[in-house]
């Protein structure tokens, strides 16, 4: 059986040894419980992104509609996925801990900075003091734009966790590496490809690693003869 991603099944049928599922467009799958909990997720709620290009008949509930994340072209996607607005309900969120999570968020990406900072002093791409404070800078507002896009390689969504450790695997990823951490010199990176990069790097006597640019509007072209698409 082929397990689509986003895709919803229903269950039918519970037995010993094995459950009975239909797919959308009803086709009966017999499956036994250890891929169920490993593949599968109880679908009592959906993504916004997983729901694009869909309606829902019914009760919708809208979470996290006021959170720092969201944008109104997501408001926008998520209201009219239903086919009725008067269906519409929106939960009421713990706006304080999502004030402390921006606030974690901010001092995490403020710190990433002051990283950034150090490294271009250390590897003299600053050439004289301040350059830091000029406007074309990365500013922290640069981190809250790009964490909600995807990484320019590989193309997949950035992620963050504020547990006891915090975590973001958004890095700013220099086109030349001659030059600062500056605006117009930065696209934003997961760290497995910021990783990778950096290893060729290193393997490779400072050779230029070649990377296939992410298109946002399509998907990830392979085609590796355009040297366009590609940086050093
Ligand atoms: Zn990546």
């Amino acid at each position: 059986m082929n397990i689509n991603k986003n895709c919803e099944y229903k269950i039918i049928g519970v037995y010993d040894d094995y459950i009975m599922l239909t797919d959308e467009t009803n086709n009966k799958f017999d499956i036994t419980m250890d891929i169920i909990e490993k593949h599968f997720a109880y679908s009592y709620c959906c993504t916004c992104h997983s729901l694009q290009g869909s309606s829902k008949s019914g009760i919708m509930t809208i979470h996290e509609w006021n959170h720092f994340f969201v944008d109104k072209n997501w408001f926008y996607t998520a209201i009219t996925r239903a086919r009725n607005l008067d269906d519409v309900y929106f939960m009421m969120s713990n706006k304080q801990s999502e004030d402390t999570e921006y606030k974690l968020l901010r001092k995490y990406f403020i710190d990433k900075k002051e990283g950034y900072i150090q490294q271009d002093y250390k590897n003299g791409t600053f050439t004289q003091p301040g350059q830091e404070f000029k406007s074309n800078y990365i500013n922290i507002d640069w981190f809250f734009t790009n964490i909600k896009k995807h990484c320019g390689s590989c193309g997949c969504d950035f992620s963050y966790s504020l547990n006891e450790n915090i975590s973001c695997d958004l890095t700013a990823q220099r086109l030349d590496n001659n030059l600062p951490h500056n605006l117009d010199n930065i696209i934003p990176m997961c760290v497995n490809c910021n990783r990778s990069i950096s290893d060729h790097h290193c393997k490779n006597n400072n050779a230029p690693a070649k990377v296939l640019l992410y298109n946002y509007d399509d998907e990830p072209d392979l085609d590796d003869d355009d040297d366009e698409n590609y940086y050093c």
